[in-house]
C-alpha cells in the first residue's frame, strides 16, 4: 500500500456557533485563527495581488472573510472561492503588515487543504497535480528521470524547433517554457550520504537539508553551500534517506502528504546515530516549511514533540553562517549589489538581516531596491499556475530593481525561486545584471 495516503475524508465540522460549516473537521480554519483579523486593512497594499487586480476578494481581508463565509456555511468552496484562494502567493507579507498577529499562512494552508478535500479541478489539472505532487516529488528516481527527459530537450535541437516554430505560443506554453528551470548535467543526489569535512579548525556541525528539485536544477548551488560550510570549519552531513520537505505540498492543500514527509525527515535526521549543531538549508521556502513541522504534526501524539525538537534544529544557512560568523575570506567581493528578500526568508522565517551582515562581511556594499521584500511572483509553483498574475507580479518588481541600475552591478538574493523568476524578468526586460545566490556570492570569495 502507498505511504502517501488518499486525502482522508474529514467528518463534517460545527463552526463556533455551532451551526454547520461547509469546512470538515479536518485541518479545518478555526474561528481561533481567522477571528485574529480585525478587518483594519493594513495589509491591503503590501499584498501583491492586491496591488495587482485592486480587489477586496484578492486581498488577505477579503480571503479571511471568504473563509469566514464558508465555515459559516454561507459560501460554498466552488469556483469563487477556490479562485480567489488559489491566487494567493502565500508570500506572508500580510502577516509582516499585520497589527493584530493573524496567522494568515495556517489560515491559507488549511483552506487549501478543504478545497482538495471538497472541490473537484478540471481532469487535466487533477493529472498533473496528481504526478508532480504524488509521483515526482515522491520518488526521487522518478525526478531524476523526468529531469533528465527535460535536459534532453533542453540541449537538443527540439526546443529551438518548439520556440521559433511557434508550437509553443500556439499552445499557450511560451512564457511556461522559459521559465522551466535548466537542468544540471551532475545531479546532487550522489552526494547524499556523504560527510563533507571541516576544513582546518573545526568549529561545528551540521546535517544539510538538499531539497528536492534542487538535486537536479541549480544543483551547484547545493555544492557551494557545502563547501561554504566546510570552508568555514564545519563539518557537513547530508543525510541518508532524506525526502522532500514537503512545503510544495502543503501549500497545494495537500497537508496529508507533507506529514508523511515530514516523519520520514524526522526519522532520518533525528536518528540518534549523529550528532549536529544545526539542520541546515538553503532555500527558504523548505525553510519555513521544516520550521513549521511541529504545527504540522502537532495532533501526531508519536511525533509532535520529535516536530518540535526537529524544528527548533532547523536554520537557513545565512542565519547559521551570521550566528557563528565568517572566517576570513581569501579575497573580498568589492561590488555593489541590490538584494531581494525571499518572502518565506524575511516574512516567514523573519531572517532579514543575516544575508545583508554576510554580503557586508565580504566587502560588498548594498543598494537597497524599493519593496525589497514584496514577492516577486515565483512562490513555488504559482509562476506556473498563476503565470499571467506572476508576470505581473514580476514586473512590478523589476521596475524595483531597474530603479537601482546600473548603480548596482548584481542582484543578490536567498532562495532558488527566486533566481529563477528573478533572472526570467531580466531576461524579458533586456536588464544583463547576473542574478545570484548570497552562498554563491560567499563562495566565490574562499577561492
Ligand atoms: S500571503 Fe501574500 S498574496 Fe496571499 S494574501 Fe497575504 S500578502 Fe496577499
Ligand atoms: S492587517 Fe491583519 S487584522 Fe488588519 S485586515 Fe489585514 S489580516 Fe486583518
Amino acid at each position: 500500500m502507498s505511504e502517501f495516503v488518499q486525502i482522508e475524508q474529514g467528518t463534517a465540522a460545527v463552526n463556533a456557533s455551532g451551526c454547520p460549516s461547509n469546512f470538515s473537521a479536518k485541518d479545518k480554519p478555526d474561528w481561533d485563527l481567522y477571528s485574529t483579523c480585525i478587518h483594519c486593512g493594513l495589509c491591503l497594499n503590501h499584498c501583491p495581488t492586491y496591488r495587482v487586480l485592486g480587489t477586496e476578494m484578492d486581498s488577505p481581508r477579503g480571503r479571511i472573510y471568504q473563509v469566514l463565509q464558508v465555515d459559516a456555511g454561507r459560501l460554498p468552496i466552488a469556483d469563487s472561492f477556490v479562485t480567489h484562494i488559489d491566487r494567493c502567493l502565500g508570500c506572508l507579507a500580510c502577516e509582516t503588515a499585520c497589527p493584530s498577529g493573524v496567522q494568515y499562512g495556517h489560515i491559507v494552508e488549511r483552506a487549501r487543504a478543504q478545497i482538495e478535500e471538497h472541490y473537484r479541478r478540471p481532469l487535466l489539472t487533477r493529472i498533473l497535480r496528481w504526478a508532480f505532487y504524488k509521483k515526482i516529488l515522491r520518488d526521487y528516481h522518478l525526478l531524476a528521470q523526468s529531469a533528465r527527459a527535460l535536459r534532453w530537450y533542453q540541449n537538443s535541437i527540439w526546443q529551438s524547433f518548439a520556440r521559433k516554430s511557434g508550437i509553443l505560443k500556439l499552445l499557450g506554453l511560451a512564457e511556461l517554457e522559459k521559465l522551466a528551470p535548466e537542468i544540471d548535467e551532475r545531479f546532487f543526489f550522489g552526494e547524499i550520504s556523504m560527510l563533507i569535512p571541516a576544513m582546518g579548525k573545526k568549529r561545528g556541525r551540521v546535517a544539510f537539508h538538499a531539497g528536492c528539485i534542487a538535486n537536479v536544477a541549480y544543483s551547484s548551488l547545493n555544492y557551494a553551500t557545502v563547501r561554504l560550510l566546510s570552508f568555514n570549519g564545519i563539518d557537513v552531513y547530508i543525510t541518508p534517506r532524506q525526502r522532500c520537505c514537503g512545503a510544495l505540498h502543503a501549500h497545494a492543500g495537500y497537508r496529508e502528504d507533507a506529514r508523511t514527509l515530514a516523519r520520514r525527515n524526522i526519522d532520518t535526521f533525528l536518528d540518534g546515530s549523529q550528532h549536529y549543531d544545526a539542520i541546515v538549508t538553503n532555500a527558504a521556502g523548505c525553510g519555513s516549511n521544516l520550521k513549521q513541522y511541529g504545527d504540522l504534526l502537532a495532533e501526531d501524539p508519536q511525533y509532535a514533540e520529535r516536530a518540535r525538537i526537529f524544528s527548533a534544529k532547523v536554520k537557513d544557512v545565512t542565519e547559521f553562517l551570521a550566528e557563528i560568523t565568517l572566517l576570513e575570506p581569501r579575497k573580498k567581493f568589492q561590488s555593489r549589489v541590490t538584494y531581494q528578500d525571499p518572502c518565506h526568508l524575511a516574512h516567514a522565517q523573519k531572517v532579514r538581516s543575516a544575508p545583508r551582515e554576510l554580503l557586508k562581511a565580504v566587502g560588498a556594499t548594498i543598494i537597497e531596491m524599493p519593496h525589497q521584500d514584496q514577492c516577486c511572483g515565483n512562490a513555488g509553483t504559482y509562476n506556473v499556475t498563476e503565470n499571467e498574475l506572476s508576470m505581473k507580479i514580476l514586473s512590478a518588481k523589476m521596475d524595483d530593481i531597474a530603479s537601482v541600475l546600473p548603480e548596482a552591478k548584481l542582484i543578490v538574493t536567498a532562495n532558488v525561486g527566486c533566481m529563477l523568476q528573478l533572472n526570467a524578468g531580466a531576461q524579458q526586460r533586456g536588464i544583463n545584471v547576473p542574478v545570484r545566490h548570497v552562498v554563491e556570492v560567499l563562495n566565490d570569495c574562499y577561492y
